[in-house]
């Protein structure tokens, strides 16, 4: 059985043998690019050379491309340990046509790579297509898939854009049905959001390009971008439907069962997932450049760590812990990405500080919650007032909260969340005598909300389409 690492190099030596170059995979905080929080797609990086505004010395490219899914457009972070197939942080396999090969070949070869390099039985793959992509059809019709195996898809999940202009065009993507033991039904149909039938490949035909709305031009050199999760394929591989299942994230999951001693297998295995997870989003935000701040992409890490410090606390820590997790993924990942190895001692000294400093004011936190919620039934909300002082005094992202009381089945009241911090705001600016002059305020209070006892909201921040 072959491990994540080695289905990682055997993804990339197919694709180098067909002609691609490898490319290494770029930093999590896009360059040029202030309308992405993260990357979060295979394609991100490459986005000019598709565009036509760069030119690369070759026309084809394969790469295992580091991913964030945890703020924006595409967020995953409630998902994770809730379903088996959603991490903040993964790796995107793609391979990429620049205007070279299209749609046939990029069929060919991606059902070559899962049927015979990775020897996938062919009775338990179907495909779906955009609706109105006959040709895609008659194509996986032509590779021998029988009709019921291609589902036709009319909605927007199967048609990829860039933006509201600039390339786009229909997607197929390949599922893997790992049996009726696991609940979920089809793509298309009402429990597609089971773990029975998993995504694990999408292929993107990039053929038209839109130049205003309803206006669609045909490309002159159409291109392809595909992405596939190496998590995901890895579990297929080593005969499981569950990414966390899989060599890579057990042994992580296991480092926090070493630490903690308690059962991964057991009632609180979902915290164990969590941390797991969260391990290695953090590790690689803070190597590629994100220190926990009080907004933006700094805060979305801030709030991934303490979630993973309450999870931590849920399972009897009463040290820092995080940090002491580290070796483990260096271990484990240290070797395809070597920024991990030089980046060590930050990575290692902002996890330790970062959960210091929250310690404190995380089991005082608990406590009131714990306090407030002790009436409330499963289908209640929090009110908004309390989650606001949470989040106000005691450092507790909105989104911390909600996770804590998620198991129990009580929601927040989000609305009188958003108004208290809006009469805080307002507060805030009363009771400001102020220089007099306008533009200095204004200066002041873009500070004090964004660095002040407020911690600014930096996860509504729309993101574009940087997904494949
Ligand atoms: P899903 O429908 O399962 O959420 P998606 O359609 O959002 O997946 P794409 O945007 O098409 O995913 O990304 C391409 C591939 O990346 C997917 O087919 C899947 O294999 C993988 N992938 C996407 N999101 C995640 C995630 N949060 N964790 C792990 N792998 C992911
Ligand atoms: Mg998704
Ligand atoms: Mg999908
Ligand atoms: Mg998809």
């Amino acid at each position: 059985m072959s491990g994540v690492n080695e289905i990682r190099s055997t993804f990339l030596d197919y694709f180098a043998r067909n002609g691609h170059e490898v490319v290494p995979s770029a930093p999590l905080v896009p360059r040029n690019d202030p309308t992405l929080m993260f990357t979060n797609a295979g394609m991100v990086p490459f986005k000019n050379v598709f565009t036509g505004a760069e030119k690369r010395p070759y026309v084809r490219a394969t790469s295992s491309q580091k991913c964030v899914r945890a703020g924006g457009k595409h967020n995953d972070l409630d998902n994770v340990g809730y379903t088996a197939r959603h991490h903040t942080f993964f790796e995107m396999l793609g391979n990429f046509s620049f205007g070279d090969y299209f749609k046939e070949n990029a069929i060919e070869l991606a059902w070559n790579l899962v049927t015979k390099e990775f020897g996938l039985p062919e009775n338990k793959l179907l495909v779906t297509v955009y609706s109105e992509d006959d040709e895609a059809h008659s194509l996986w019709r032509k590779i021998g898939l029988p009709d019921s195996k291609i589902i036709r898809i009319p909605t927007s999940d199967n048609f990829w854009m860039m933006g509201d202009t600039g390339p786009c065009g229909p997607c197929s993507e390949i599922f893997y049905d790992h049996g009726p033991h696991i609940p979920g039904g089809p793509p298309g149909s009402p429990d597609e959001d089971g773990d029975r039938f998993i995504e694990i490949w999408n292929l993107v035909f990039m053929q038209f390009d839109q130049v205003a709305p309803g206006e669609r031009l045909n490309l002159p050199r159409p291109s392809i971008d595909t992405g596939m999760g190496l998590e995901r394929i890895s579990a297929v591989l080593q005969g499981t439907h569950d990414n966390y299942a899989t060599d890579m994230m057990r042994a992580l999951i296991m480092a926090v069962a070493n630490l903690t001693g308690v059962d991964p297998d057991g009632p609180q295995g979902v915290s164990h997932r969590v941390i797991a997870d969260h391990l290695r989003a953090c590790s690689f935000l803070i190597a590629d450049g994100v220190l926990p701040s009080n907004e933006g992409r700094g805060y979305v890490l801030r709030r991934i760590m303490r979630r993973a410090m309450r999870h931590g606390q849920l399972l009897g820590a009463r040290e820092p812990l995080m940090w002491r997790l580290f070796p483990a993924l260096k271990r484990e990942m240290g070797e395809a990405f070597p920024e991990l190895g030089r980046a060590e001692a930050l990575i290692t000294e902002t996890l330790r500080l970062e959960e210091v400093r929250f310690r404190r004011t995380l089991e005082r936190g608990l406590a009131i919650l714990e306090d407030e919620t002790r009436d409330l039934r499963e289908g209640d909300r929090l009110s908004g007032e309390t989650a606001f002082t949470l989040y106000d005094t005691y450092g507790f992202p909105l989104d911390l909260t909600q996770d804590a009381l998620r198991a129990r089945g009580v929601g927040v009241d989000t609305e009188a969340f958003d108004s208290a911090m809006q009469r805080q705001r307002e507060l805030a600016r009363a009771n400001w005598s102020g220089s007099g002059e306008a533009a200095t305020d204004r200066v002041w209070f873009g500070i004090r909300e964004r660095v002040g006892a407020t911690e600014f909201l930096g996860y509504d921040t729309e993101q574009a389409e940087g997904s494949v």
